[in-house]
């Protein structure tokens, strides 16, 4: 009698353990420590780029995160808490009504997401609705960031800010503790106009990162090595990229000035290209700009800025000049 009671118990609890175990880890909302969304439009793109920055509380935790329909992703990573963005594994989903679902493992507890999505632009008048819908997180702490181009006025968030600054350079900083959320939807509204239409980070500089996104569009496939080069945060991928270009082009149109030159014309692609690797490091060194011997690092949270970041992408901090 004893043995079978203990056996039934067992089962009970099996049982139950496997009916909450199983879709649990499948559907339901992860836990996070916290929580930052951040939405930055006419940054570095006429498009809303949107910036999630979580902590697990687990770590290992599968991570879902909606996405709009038009969304292009601009990163997916995990920082090692040594403030360095590292590529991380992800796929897309649909979810049940169809919409897109990015889903990730974070390597590390910290993780980031970056899209650039479009937005309502009726001439001047900019109309922004985000929402995260319910069921994917809960967050022991969650905040809204929004940072708006200098030129922005009329700004109106619903729900209000309860910090805003006019901020360095002009451009509009604003924040929104929500504190904890619990399996519920995040929704913000942001309307301002933007008469002069200017990006918060000039397009002069950010249009070489401009370029190259158009074609990943289109690029379904999610590869560790894509997830780095769509990342406009990454300033060393883009720089090295540059420079190799220029190595080559350098070395073909070396090749063909001393095409004429019997002697040297075969051994001259190879040592190019041996030449353009060794290369690459200090090319990507000249290659950083630095009119204005801008800080490398955040001086509030410490971690690295990208070529063109105006503001910390982690905590919207001012960069500032050495
Ligand atoms: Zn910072």
């Amino acid at each position: 009698m004893k043995k079978q009671r203990l056996l039934a118990i067992f089962s009970i609890v099996f049982l139950s353990l496997s009916i909450v175990i199983v879709p649990g880890n499948a559907q339901g909302p992860t836990d996070l420590s916290a929580l930052t969304i951040k939405l930055w439009p006419e940054y570095d793109d006429p498009r809303l780029l949107v910036i999630i920055d979580g902590k697990l509380v687990t770590p290992g935790s599968e991570i879902r995160l909606p996405l709009p329909a038009e969304a292009q992703l601009n990163a997916v990573a995990t920082d090692d808490g040594s403030g360095r963005l590292l590529k991380n594994e992800w796929r897309e989903e649909k979810a049940d009504d169809g919409s897109r679902l990015l889903v990730m493992v974070p390597q590390n507890p910290l993780f980031r997401v970056e899209y650039y999505t479009p937005f309502s632009v009726d001439g001047d008048k900019r109309n922004i609705t985000f929402e995260l819908p319910a069921g994917y997180f809960n967050a022991e702490q969650a905040a809204i960031e929004v940072l708006l181009p200098p030129g922005s006025e009329d700004v109106k968030l619903v729900p209000t800010a309860d910090e805003s600054g006019p901020a360095q350079d002009q451009a509009h900083i604003f924040q929104r503790t929500l504190g904890a959320v619990k399996d519920q939807a995040i929704t913000q509204q942001v309307t301002y106009a933007n008469p002069g239409g200017e990006l918060t980070v000039s397009a002069e500089s950010s249009s070489s990162v401009g370029a190259p996104q158009g074609t990943e569009a289109s690029s379904q496939e999610p590869t560790g090595a894509e997830t780095v080069a769509k990342s406009a945060t990454n300033p060393w991928i883009i720089a090295l990229g540059a420079a190799a270009v220029l190595l080559i082009l350098g070395g073909a149109v070396g090749l063909w000035l001393t095409r004429d030159r019997e002697e040297e014309a075969p051994a001259a692609p190879a040592p190019s290209r041996t030449k353009g690797k060794k290369k690459k490091k200090t090319g990507a060194i000249s290659m950083q700009p630095s009119p204005k011997d801008l800080d490398r690092f955040c001086r509030q949270c410490g971690k690295e800025f990208g070529p063109d970041d105006r503001f910390c992408r982690y905590c919207g901090a001012q960069r500032r000049s050495l």
